[in-house]
Formats: C-alpha cells, sequence, structure tokens
C-alpha cells in the first residue's frame, strides 16, 4: 500500500435497480472497512448508467441500508449520472485518438463478429471511419438522431485479443429512455466498463475493489486509465463473491421473486436482502462480523448459511432479553390454587448479562403450556409434562399433572395439575429436582399475539447453481433463468394466530428483539406490530448447527 503516497480510497458501487443483500454487505465491509482500517476513505457512488431498470426508491433504500450496517461516506455521495458530461468528453478524447469509432453494425452482427474464446473476431466495415465523421456522428448520436440500436460507439482495441473484453467493446450504445437524475438530457448512455475506471479516476480512488468477474475486464480497465488519465491512475482488485447456501444473491432473482409477488416486497422477512434481515431481526453487528470472519478470498465459494446464523445467535445471546411466549397453547388448570387469586414472580431477564435485570411475571390458576410439551402416553424418556409425573414452571413452581380433561373429538382441552407451594424461589423446597422445566404463561397475564414462522426460501444448498449469469448482459440479450422458481420452498412461512405471550410484549417496540425460552429469537415487526396487534417474526432457533458442528471437529 505504497503507492499513492501511502492514501486508501475505496468506493462502494452500486447499482440502483434493486436493494441490497449479503453479497453486498461483505462489499461494503471490505470498501469501508478497508478504509477505515488504513486511515483513508470511502465513497458512495451509485452506478446509474443504464436508466432502464433504475429508480430513486433504490437509491433511498441502498443509502439506509448502508447507515443501518454502520458505516458513514461523510458527505461524499456521488452518482456516476453526474459525469455524465466528462465521460462524453472523454469518449470525445478517444475518437480524437484514433481509438474509438462510431460503429453501424446491428447487436447481432457485433456478437457475430465478435468471433469466440478460439476464433479471432473480424473487424467492423465502419472500424477506420476518419476521426471527423466519427467526431460528426457521435454528436449526432448525442443530439438524438438516430433510433435505439441504429450505432454504437466503440472502443479500437484489438479483434484477435485473445481477451473478448478486448474486441473493440462498445463504450456507448443510443437509449431514448429518460433517467432518474439527469431527465431528458441524455439519450446515449455509457457503458458500465468505460463509466466505471473513469469515475474511479475521477474521484481519485486508490484502490478499485470489485468482484472475480471482472478479473477478465481489467486490461480493459487499464486500456481506458492508460488512454485517458494522466497522473495516480486507481486500479482494480479482484475478490470472490459471496454465495451463501440455501440462498439467491442476484438481483435480478430477486427482483423477480418481488415483482412476481413470491414474497410481499424487497423487505420480505425471508429476503436475503438487507432490508429483509432487518426486518427479520438480524443485528448490523451480526453481518458484520460475519462478514469479517468469512474473509477476503481469490477463489469462489459458497458459505454455510449455518455461519451467518451462528453470528446472529452469538450476538442475540448477549443482548436479546428472556420472555416467555406459549405458540401452541393448551390450557393448564392448577386445581389446588385458589381462583382469583394471582402472585407476582421475579423472573431474570438475561442470565447471559446480569445488568439486564429481573422482571415481574404473574401466575395464576389458570395457565397456558405448549400442546406439545404434554404427552398422554410418552415414550420412557420423556420429561415433559405427562398423568402422573411432574415438572417444574420455569421461574414458578413444581406442578404434577392430574387429569387430563378432552373434548367429544378427543382432542385434549385442559390439564388438571396440582402445584407445591413450596417449590417456588425462596421456598423451603425450592431446591427440589425435577427433570422438565417448561416455560408457560399465566391465563391473568397473557396477551395475544401473531407469530410468523419462517424458513429458508430455497430448501437446496445452491439453488441457482445451474444458472448463475455473470456481467451485465447486453439489452438484447435474453435470459433463461427462471429455473431458481421452481426451487422454492412451499412451506417458507406459517403463521400462528392464537399465540399467548407475557404482556410486556405488548409494549415491544417495533424492531425490538426476544429470545422466546426454548423457541428462539423473535423480533416485533418492523411494520405490522402494535400493542393493538402484536406480531412477531421469529429471526432464528436456538439450535446451533455450526457450533455443534465445530465441537465436533
Ligand atoms: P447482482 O449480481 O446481484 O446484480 P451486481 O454486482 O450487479 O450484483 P452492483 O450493484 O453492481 O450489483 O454491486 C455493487 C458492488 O457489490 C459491486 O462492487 C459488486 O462487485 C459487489 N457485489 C455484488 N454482489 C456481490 C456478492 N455476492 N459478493 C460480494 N460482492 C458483491
Ligand atoms: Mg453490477
Amino acid at each position: 500500500m505504497n503507492k499513492y503516497g501511502g492514501r486508501v480510497h475505496t468506493r462502494f458501487p452500486p447499482e440502483p435497480n434493486g436493494y441490497l443483500h449479503i453479497g453486498h454487505a461483505k462489499s461494503i465491509c471490505l470498501n469501508f472497512g478497508t478504509a477505515e482500517e488504513f486511515g483513508g476513505l470511502c465513497n458512495l457512488r451509485f452506478d446509474d448508467t443504464n436508466p432502464s431498470q433504475e429508480d430513486t426508491e433504490f437509491v433511498e433504500a441502498i443509502k439506509e441500508d448502508i447507515r443501518w450496517l454502520g458505516f458513514s461516506w461523510g458527505d461524499r455521495l456521488y452518482y456516476a449520472s453526474d459525469y455524465f458530461d466528462q465521460l462524453y468528453e472523454f469518449a470525445v478524447q478517444l475518437i480524437k485518438k484514433g481509438k474509438a469509432y462510431v460503429c453501424d453494425l446491428t447487436p447481432e452482427q457485433i456478437r457475430e463478429y465478435r468471433g469466440t474464446l478460439t476464433q479471432p473476431g473480424k473487424e467492423s466495415p465502419y472500424r477506420n471511419r476518419s476521426i471527423e465523421e466519427n467526431l460528426d456522428l457521435f454528436e449526432r448520436m448525442k443530439n438524438g438522431e438516430f433510433p435505439n440500436g441504429a450505432k454504437v460507439l466503440r472502443a479500437k482495441i484489438d479483434m484477435a485479443s485473445p481477451n473478448l473484453n478486448m474486441r473493440d467493446p462498445v463504450i456507448y450504445r443510443i437509449m431514448h429512455e429518460p433517467h432518474h437524475r439527469t431527465g431528458n438530457k441524455w439519450c446515449i448512455y455509457p457503458m458500465y466498463d468505460f463509466a466505471h475506471p473513469l469515475s474511479d479516476a475521477i474521484e481519485n480512488i486508490t484502490h478499485s475493489i470489485c468482484t472475480l468477474e471482472f478479473e477478465d475486464h481489467r486490461p480493459l480497465y487499464d486500456w481506458f486509465i492508460d488512454n485517458l488519465i494522466t497522473g495516480d491512475k486507481p486500479k482494480q482488485y479482484e475478490f470472490a463473491r459471496l454465495n451463501l447456501t440455501k440462498t439467491v444473491t442476484s438481483k435480478r432473482k430477486l427482483r423477480k421473486l418481488v415483482e412476481k409477488g413470491y414474497v410481499s416486497g424487497w423487505d420480505d422477512p425471508r429476503m436475503p436482502t438487507l432490508a429483509g434481515y432487518r426486518r427479520r431481526g438480524y443485528t448490523p453487528e451480526s453481518i458484520r462480523d460475519f462478514c469479517n470472519r468469512i474473509g477476503v478470498a481469490k477463489a469462489n465459494s459458497t458459505v454455510d448459511i449455518a455461519l451467518l446464523e451462528h453470528c446472529l445467535r452469538e450476538d442475540l445471546n448477549a443482548k436479546a432479553p428472556r420472555v416467555m411466549a406459549v405458540l401452541d397453547p393448551v390450557k393448564v388448570v392448577i386445581t389446588n390454587y385458589p381462583e382469583g387469586q394471582t402472585e407476582k414472580l421475579e423472573a431474570e431477564n438475561n442470565p447471559e448479562n446480569p445488568a439486564a435485570g429481573h422482571r415481574q411475571i404473574l401466575f395464576s390458576r389458570n395457565l397456558f403450556i405448549e400442546r406439545e410439551d404434554f404427552m398422554e402416553d410418552p415414550p420412557k424418556n420423556y420429561f415433559r409434562l405427562s398423568p402422573g409425573k411432574e415438572v417444574r414452571l420455569k421461574h414458578a413452581y413444581i406442578i404434577k399433572c392430574e387429569q387430563v380433561i378432552k373434548d367429544e373429538e378427543g382432542k385434549i382441552v385442559e390439564i388438571h395439575c396440582t402445584y407445591d407451594p413450596d417449590t417456588k424461589s425462596g421456598g423451603p423446597a425450592a431446591g427440589r429436582k425435577v427433570k422438565g422445566t417448561l416455560h408457560w404463561v399465566s391465563e391473568a397475564e397473557a396477551i395475544n399475539a401473531e407469530v410468523r414462522l419462517y424458513d429458508y426460501l430455497f430448501l437446496d444448498d445452491e439453488p441457482e447453481a445451474s444458472t448463475y449469469c455473470e456481467v451485465e448482459l447486453e439489452p438484447d440479450q435474453e435470459e433463461d433463468e427462471d429455473d431458481f422458481l421452481s426451487k422454492l420452498n412451499p412451506n417458507s412461512l406459517k403463521i400462528l394466530k392464537n399465540c399467548k405471550v407475557e404482556s410486556i410484549l405488548r409494549d415491544a417496540l417495533p424492531g425490538s428483539k426476544f429470545q422466546f425460552l426454548r423457541q428462539g429469537y423473535f423480533c416485533a415487526d418492523l411494520k405490522d406490530h402494535s400493542p393493538q396487534n402484536p406480531v412477531f417474526n421469529r429471526i432464528v432457533g436456538l439450535k446451533d448447527s455450526w457450533a455443534k458442528a465445530k465441537q465436533k471437529k
């Protein structure tokens, strides 16, 4: 890092054509993180060179997501479209140097003339137009004299280059389409490969960090820089994309999920977008921790989503207060507890964090436990509730099942128990041991809540394995990549409407996170939760398959 007088200046260059996903988080952590580490700066630059897909909704969402992750671009918010005038001038300079020409071949012909990996390309018949003619035609392209696709501006490099990207790549195309920032000012737009290195140069970027699929574009990056820039030159560095198991990380595909209604929006809690993770209840700290742990590699690979969840659990374990919530309630009646009586019991908020203190919960004659915590005919090693057996109710008493009440169809409607008054904390038999401890909520205290149980959108480890498509497509190129839709998990959302939860959850702020004892981590929904209508998303279960796998090793 001795070049540029030791200066480090990076940029994060999203295209505002969708919301940021977990792969972008890695790039953000790398770009902003590298700048932080070396006392440098990182710009946010919107790569808005293709007006057909882009929108200010995405610009705002991207800014919000970067801030949420905890990074700041200070006053360095830029748009490639801010440079359209300069980029146009750069193109004119290339023409004047005899290094660019206007080409009338159709997009199909251009592709045909390009050749293949084993065959050299063929020169365009328009390649040797005079500089004057090129200047005139390029200006007329800018002035809107030609329809879409009639002409392009191409760099004049080498049609026999073994690198296809160097075979006279297109640098400007005609697109009669308004731009979300420049309106109708332009009807020609620069290609990414041209706009990107020059935008880097304009911003005095030192390290232009991008993903591996751009490695083959580096000679082109350098070609534009060498032909147009004097002084400090930005350098491109590539690193591996982040791929996650059970996850699609292509904006185009995520966009399809949204547009076709497979999810409720870009922020659907099942989406691998930062907005989706935020709504699901992920913390920015856990995502940053994950990005740091996976590090920077030069070879593509797929990271196990269990690691992301492990980082999340570690963070939530330290932060999330514990409460009790019964998701599938069955009623328990404590027959030797007086009717109408209630008492306050003390419950610790987080055993991992004594500073989190205690709260009071209400005990009463009627209460709820999880239906699956009772079995009439249990197998041998069943330590939950069953006829004649005892369990402890967390923070409360030991109870014993005396009788089961069923309706006409044989469904259990009530479980009658007795309690041992000496077994509460501080009581004479507080230390009495039983094998099982259950969570519960008393009828005196319970409020109703909706709980949304989320599972992976895709159960496949690599849902986009067959179809990953890299780099910008030509405008007319068709995509055949809907394959992944057939792999959607049909059971990725289960809604429970009649859950019984502790009353303090009524006043939970949207976005606040809890551990529901024995059930997992949950988050008050950012959009739908209110005291009148409490709604909680399951963020993640408690079982940590990553930590377990590591213990085994
Ligand atoms: P997608 O393929 O999802 O559309 P993209 O690369 O086209 O992604 P951009 O908005 O251009 O999306 O990306 C901004 C930056 O984020 C780029 O520098 C890109 O290299 C980086 N990036 C995108 N996806 C990933 C990923 N999966 N892992 C790491 N970095 C990524
Ligand atoms: Mg891109």
